[in-house]
């Protein structure tokens, strides 16, 4: 059975086909630069990359390029051999606390989450809409990056702001990532093979968040509302007083949303070095001996192991911590030195094993506190959750 698992973003359009139940990539792409005269299109199929450089003026005609190229580089023979669609939507509020099969109805009620995630739900919903008029006889399901947090008590998702914002506009922790967040805490107990187990996720990427998961659901996480909040990121703040918004915008004259937009894009890694969003960059910087970029990885470790420990103690122990996405699964240095920063807790890094790439223990086999890194997969969670509604 042919699953389409799909990212809609407001320029780009990122897919994969996976054979299921094998959970085999047949063909993966993007488009990138919808919009522009000089939009990109990548597909890889049969080991080659092709690429392709055009007009795409919007998300059907990318939709469209992708359903022909499908059958032209034979991914597949006829459009009838995908039987469903996964779309991954980021923000589904307290409305979706599981992934839904997508109906006129479902669509209306993402929309009316725009609000609380403007960057994105606009542009999943475009994604949405191309496919089901591409595939109009094909389930859709939509997997939300909030689903799996759903399960957060109240004293872990309440901000200590005033009560009516939440009954009013539903100001809270949805927390993000959470396909990630599910399928490697999955992978991690089952290597465990312990489903009670207390495991935290650290998503490192060019978004960066941290989950506690405890008897496979997860009880906290680092981004909140949106997905600033948390640990600095490439381009994000993170956790920052608010008062520097009212503080920066009277300064430099500036709207809040300008600020909140430097706090965004502006910040993190690259606010904090001056030199990259890239943590290459970085990691070469402080090979460099450069100043900024050595801070910026330190306050990295830091705001990583603060979250950790505070987990530690929230969940009352921990059996395993996992790294994952780009960062977490290529920066030796970033586990390293985090592992290091937490070694007090009881784990201890072998350093050969935190050297090498793929999935693998990257803890002695004597530390209490096993560490893991375990590539993620979003793209399965999402064909899994389309074959689970099927
Ligand atoms: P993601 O958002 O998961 O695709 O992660 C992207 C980020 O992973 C990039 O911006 C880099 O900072 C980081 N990254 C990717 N490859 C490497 C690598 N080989 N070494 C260190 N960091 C990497």
């Amino acid at each position: 059975m042919k699953i389409l698992a799909v990212n809609a973003g407001s320029s780009s359009l990122k897919f994969q086909l996976l054979t299921m139940p094998q959970e085999t990539v047949i063909t993966s792409g993007i488009v990138e630069r919808i919009g522009s005269d000089y939009a990109a299109f990548i597909l890889k199929v049969n080991g080659e990359k092709i690429t392709m450089t055009q007009p795409i003026l919007n998300h059907k005609d990318a939709v469209s390029l992708v359903v022909d190229a499908l059958i032209k580089y034979k991914a597949i023979d006829s459009l009838s051999e995908i039987v469903g669609v996964g779309h991954r939507v980021v923000q589904g509020g307290e409305l979706f606390k599981e992934s839904a099969i997508i109906t006129d109805e479902v669509v209306e009620q993402i929309r009316s989450l725009n609000d609380l995630a403007p960057l994105h739900n606009p542009a999943n919903i475009t994604g949405i809409e191309a496919f089901r008029k591409a595939l109009p006889n094909v389930i859709q399901v939509a997997v939300f990056d909030t689903t799996f947090h759903q399960t957060m008590s109240e004293d872990a998702f309440m901000y200590a702001s005033p009560y009516e914002w939440y009954k009013k506009y539903g100001v809270r922790k949805y927390g993000f990532h959470g396909t990630s967040h599910q399928y490697v805490s999955e992978r991690a107990a089952k290597i465990l093979n312990n489903p009670h187990a207390k495991i935290i996720v650290a998503h490192l990427g060019n978004g960066a968040s941290l989950c506690a998961i405890k008897d496979g659901k997860s009880v906290d996480t680092s981004m909140g509302l949106t997905p600033l909040e948390g640990i600095p990121m490439g381009t994000r703040s993170g956790n920052i007083d608010p008062a520097v918004l009212m503080l920066i915008a009277a300064k430099e004259n500036k709207t809040y949303g300008e600020v909140l937009d430097e706090l965004n894009k502006k910040s993190g890694y690259l606010g904090v070095s001056g030199i990259s969003n890239d943590s290459r960059d970085i990691i070469d910087g402080m090979n460099r001996g450069d100043h900024r970029a050595t801070l910026a990885h330190k306050i990295q470790v830091k705001r990583i192991a603060d979250y950790i420990g505070s987990y530690y103690v929230y969940m009352g122990g921990l059996d395993a911590i996992c790294f994952t996405a780009g960062i977490g699964e290529n920066a030796s240095e970033i586990r390293r030195d985090v592992l290091e920063a937490v070694k007090v807790l009881g784990v201890t890094v072998d350093p050969v094993e935190n050297e090498k790439r793929g999935e693998r223990m990257i803890s002695t086999k004597d530390s209490l506190v096993k560490a893991f890194i375990i590539p993620t997969n979003e793209e399965v969670m999402i064909a899994r959750e389309v074959v689970k509604l099927k």
